[in-house]
């Protein structure tokens, strides 16, 4: 028999949901990447003067000067590449780089009145470049001043994290009320789950956060056992922990484990984890490029606020709080990392970032993996968040997956929330039916509409509501992040028969 419990809401955190903390959507890195091409400096302009200068040094100086650096990234030929055409996307741009390199070609780049040919290597070294550009103006904009996000703006989301956390602590007394048995899904595993389509880390690390703060100082189940929550990536994924000196392997928690731990017949504590799933791949992270296994650091600081769970830079003052641990790591910096497997060192241009391309090259199977237990999660659901995140509408191999992922469920069990931002709407609650559809064909050419357009295609109208207060408003009340309304966005009442906690039949 198949599992029978799986989260109940899957949230789909797209762009949208981490905008207002200065983080770019696709379309807007695109612009800002083809104003690097061409010399434009301008926004960087009322950014921390230390943190603007020493990203114009990576720009001007390190990708062009240093003669290492420029060959691994090749700056000057994906300027080339972009320059050819101004209008390029960054899907187009993906897929062209990857069409050439699967078919070992170079380009021939028309750029300042002459033919300038770029070989295969050439094409290769610019996506890399590409790359870490990406990486490193995501580090840059959500820094406030160097090694810090902004507290004030990272308020909403540690709340909300924080909330989150208190109501799966919640729902493990209701389950151990009902006597649902711990070492099986339907008492430990949450119910909801997170599918974040965005690179940045900071849902995960608010997260991480806070149930450390909870599991250091743990409540406890009715027989004394200490309870304590974790998250499951969908994947192994592992990371180096110093003792002494000497380096290990360390773990990220995973469901085998929560089986074993829980187990009656060993009572030590107990634990509970949730699903979040970083199926484009998340800054910090690498393939190893020796051994095939995924790892990520988190160097050495918890604090909340500390960008260091962005990964190393490239260049130190953009990631001041990054120390490199172990001998290989010190002797080559420039973002190393060293794999805890086989001791191989990992740089930037071995994160796995994935963007849809039409290209057929397969993903690393890591990445195949985590689509997989994405379609499972978004099959089995009941309840589907959009959360900022579009449907990329000129995306059709994203919308079909989508269509398949859900094909067998039953559509109208299936609800769907859509939260978008548009200003004129930001105070009218959730729309619902023909409201929908009004605002569609009201709003024509406004890519929240679209968005909303796109989704009505896949679900029935009758089990879609829609949210223009954009995040973190949505569940915010008077500054603060409302318990009522989180619960009311994950687990409303006219969806799940009770509220919250759900029930597990
Ligand atoms: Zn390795």
């Amino acid at each position: 028999m198949s599992e029978k419990y799986w989260p109940e809401t899957v949230i789909l955190w797209g762009a949208g949901a981490t905008k207002s903390l200065g983080l770019h959507a696709t379309k807007e890195l695109m612009q800002l990447i083809s104003k690097i091409s061409r010399g434009d400096f301008s926004f960087l302009k009322g950014k921390n003067e230390k943190l603007a200068g020493a990203f114009k040094k990576l720009i001007v100086e390190d990708l062009i000067e240093d003669s290492k650096i420029s060959e691994i990234y090749d700056l000057r030929a994906l300027e080339a590449i972009v320059n050819t055409n101004n209008k390029i996307n960054m899907h187009e741009l993906f897929t062209l780089l990857d069409q050439l390199i699967d078919n070992n070609m170079g380009f021939n780049a028309f750029v300042n009145g002459r033919t300038q040919f770029l070989r295969a290597e050439r094409v290769k070294a610019a996506r890399r470049c590409l790359i870490l550009i990406i990486e490193e103006l995501e580090r840059f904009s959500i820094q406030n001043v160097p090694g810090y996000t902004d507290r004030e703006k990272m308020e909403p989301y540690y709340e909300f994290a924080k909330v989150l956390t208190d109501l799966m602590i919640e729902e493990a007394q209701a389950f151990e009320n009902r006597n649902y048995k711990r070492n099986t899904r339907r008492f430990y595993l949450f119910s909801y789950a997170i599918i974040s389509f965005n690179w940045d880390p900071v849902i995960l690390w608010n997260l991480f956060n806070v149930h450390k703060e909870r599991n250091q100082n743990p409540i406890k189940l009715k027989d004394g056992l200490k309870l304590q929550l974790y998250d499951d990536f969908g994947t192994q994924i592992s990371s180096t922990q110093l003792d002494d000196g000497e380096s290990g392997i360390c773990y990220v928690t995973d469901e085998p484990q929560c089986k074993s731990i829980n187990d009656y017949n060993y009572p030590s504590r107990i634990i509970r984890i949730g699903k979040i799933l970083f199926p484009h791949g998340m800054f910090g992270t690498r393939i190893c490029p020796e051994c095939g296994k995924s790892i990520i650091s988190f160097a050495e600081k918890w604090d909340r606020l500390s960008t260091e769970i962005f990964g190393p830079s490239i260049l130190k003052p953009l990631q001041k709080n990054w120390k490199y641990t172990t001998e290989k790591e010190k002797l080559y910096e420039r973002g190393a990392i060293e794999c805890p497997y086989c001791g191989q060192i990992t740089y930037p241009y071995d994160m796995n970032l994935i963007i849809q391309s039409l290209s057929k090259k397969r993903n690393a199977p890591i990445l195949e993996e985590l689509k997989t237990e994405m379609g499972l999660l978004m099959k089995n659901a009941k309840h589907i968040i959009f959360a900022g995140y579009s449907l990329p509408i000129d995306d059709i191999m994203v919308k079909t997956f989508f269509m398949s992922s859900i094909s067998g469920s039953d559509k109208h069990k299936l609800k769907c929330t859509i939260l978008n931002y548009d200003k004129e709407y930001e105070n009218s609650g959730w729309l619902k039916g023909k409201n929908i559809l009004e605002y569609i064909k009201k709003s024509r050419n406004n890519s929240a509409a679209e968005c909303i357009d796109n989704i009505c295609d896949i679900f029935p109208l009758e089990n879609i509501r829609v949210n223009l207060s954009g995040i973190p408003d949505v569940f915010m009340e008077k500054g603060k992040c409302s318990r009522s309304k989180v619960i009311d966005l994950l687990y409303p009442e006219e969806y799940f028969n009770g509220g919250f906690p759900i029930r597990r039949g």
